[in-house]
């Protein structure tokens, strides 16, 4: 029988949602319980793959190739399991679905309607997240703040979910502000009060607040929220600012929030295993060394653009007692007549060109690239930063002048990067990338069997584009070794130029395939060639 957690916000939204229900997935895992986690958006959008990172952060990508909420990076990065399709569910999935429903004739006869149709649409998911994953706990995330009218819905079938579970197998976390009022100098609960009051209306009746404050709240704080919300003191949890993300489990743990769950659950309270966690936290806090790694892309006003590749670096740094300092740097910037490459490069030991789409910036990109090449600065390309490595070398070491991707120039001259055959006649733009897990076998004697030591491998992929085997023979001839290959569709995955220090550059996402405790063996070598490079 699987139980149900169910993390709602409250009062503004950016309260650190995720990373609370995150943590408690963490936490019941440590006590030796299979957890598997899920996200409700509420906005129509079937997945977020359409939307402008600057709006919406990165799009993380799931094994099974779902496009998904960022949010699903930090699950698996705390939990260290692999989410999948049942993972994130938006108004737009559900509703489409029902409309399908409702044309092929599966509600012939009612009048299809929010409740019961879409509310059941909605129930369902999370059983069958329960179902496919097998999980005891599933911990589902409600995105949005209580109280906004697009995740009404979901509230209902939440409600509705208790009315039909009951109290022993569904627990509703609220994460809500204690927000401190200079000038009054006090820490203030009616936002709390206030929000819990619309969850109570809707018919839900939370078992955990979890407050985020600045610092530690009073007994008397606890007191008055237990008495004008309705429960025990106990399970008011603070969630006081951490200065990393990665610490807030311990912190939820020291006030026992996975204990007063798991009797909730009526579930065997197994003692917590937290030790490489805590190993983690001690590395962290103990950095002895650090490195400066520039990042190089087009949305660098938002890091949470590029929230996975910021998290791959450092992962790698703790590995090597080391602080990762990115300096974001705009490609755009880079583009400009007599900017001074080696003043903006000075104090940097590693560049990284991560993923992305369009025309904008491209040579910015191009130039940092180039500027690695020629300097022998470790370099890590990712995605587009593979097909920009491409371009550079083919532009200025094969002398192919007019080398581009159909991308940015469909009728250019020299696409060294076209469009995949099977995208050629794709219409819809939502979902038709090639997404997920495929295959690459690595050559051996290659910069990448030494990161990997393994010859086959699976990584997650979200592109159109590839490289054009046309010039494989010509870049080859001229010192890139192409030194990973899908070999079901003959198409390359991993690109380096052996004379050169380290670099790199690869076709997918090596960053959704890190963990804190394991970080991944591109970021791993590369950071470490960028500390050597010191
Ligand atoms: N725009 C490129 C493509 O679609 C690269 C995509 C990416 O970097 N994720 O192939």
């Amino acid at each position: 029988m699987t139980k149900y957690v169910f993390v709602t916000g409250g009062v503004v939204s950016g309260l650190g949602k995720g990373i609370t229900a995150s943590s408690l997935a963490l936490l019941l895992k440590s006590r030796g319980y299979k957890v598997f986690m899920q996200k409700f958006d509420p906005y129509f959008n079937v997945d977020p793959g359409t939307m402008n990172p600057i709006q919406h952060g990165e799009v993380f990508v799931t094994y099974d190739g779902c496009e998904t909420d960022l949010d699903l990076g930090h699950y698996e990065r705390f939990i260290d399991e692999e989410l999948n399709y049942t993972s994130n569910i938006t108004s737009g999935k559900i509703y489409s679905s029902v409309i399908e429903k409702e044309r092929h004739g599966d509600y012939l006869g009612a009048t299809v309607q929010l409740v019961p149709h879409i509310t059941n649409e909605i129930k369902n998911k999370v059983y069958e997240a329960g179902i496919t994953s097998k999980a005891d706990i599933v911990i589902t995330e409600i995105g949005g703040t209580v109280g906004d009218i697009e995740s009404q819905a979901f509230i209902e079938s939440l409600r509705q979910i208790q009315y039909e579970k009951g109290t022993s197998d569904t627990c509703f976390v609220h994460t809500t502000l204690i927000p401190y009022i200079i000038g009054s100098n006090e820490l203030k609960t009616k936002p709390t009060q206030n929000s819990v009051k619309d969850l109570q209306n809707m018919g839900i009746r939370p078992n955990f607040l979890v407050c985020r404050t600045p610092f530690e709240t009073s007994d008397s704080i606890k007191e008055k929220l237990s008495l004008f919300c309705n429960l025990p003191k106990s399970n008011i949890i603070d969630c006081v600012d951490a200065k990393n993300i990665y610490e807030i489990p311990l912190n939820l743990h020291k006030q026992k929030i996975d204990e007063l769950i798991l009797k909730q659950f009526n579930l065997k309270e197994n003692k917590a295993n937290l030790k490489d966690w805590c190993d983690l936290i001690n590395r962290m806090d103990n950095l002895k060394d650090e490195v400066d790694i520039a990042l190089v892309g087009k949305y660098v006003e938002l890091h949470d653009a590029y929230l996975s590749v910021a998290e791959s670096l450092r992962h790698a740094g703790y590995k090597y007692h080391t602080k990762v300092n990115i300096h974001w740097i705009n490609s755009e910037f880079l583009e400009k007549e007599n900017i001074n490459l080696k003043e903006v490069f000075k104090n940097i030991q590693g560049i990284l060109v991560p993923g992305g789409f369009g025309n904008r910036g491209i040579n910015g990109k191009i130039k940092a690239i180039e500027f690695a090449r020629i300097n022998n600065i470790p370099f890590l390309g990712i995605c587009l930063g593979m097909q920009l490595a491409v371009i550079e070398f083919a532009k200025d070491v094969c002398g192919i002048l007019d080398a581009n991707s159909t991308e940015f120039d469909p009728l250019c001259k020299e696409a060294v990067i076209d469009l995949m055959s099977n995208q050629k006649t794709v219409i819809n733009m939502g979902g038709t990338l090639r997404l997920g897990n495929y295959n690459c076998t690595i050559k051996k004697n290659t910069l990448a069997y030494k990161d990997y030591k393994e010859e086959h491998i699976k990584e997650r992929h979200r592109h159109r584009y590839e490289f054009n085997n046309k010039y494989m023979d010509i870049l080859e001839s001229k010192g890139m070794v192409f030194s990973g290959i899908n070999e079901e569709s003959n198409l390359v995955e991993i690109i380096e130029i052996p004379k050169h220090k380290h670099f790199i550059a690869c076709q997918f996402h090596p960053e959704f395939k890190s963990r804190p405790t394991r970080p991944h063996p591109l970021f791993d070598s590369f950071i470490k060639s960028s500390i050597d490079n010191k």
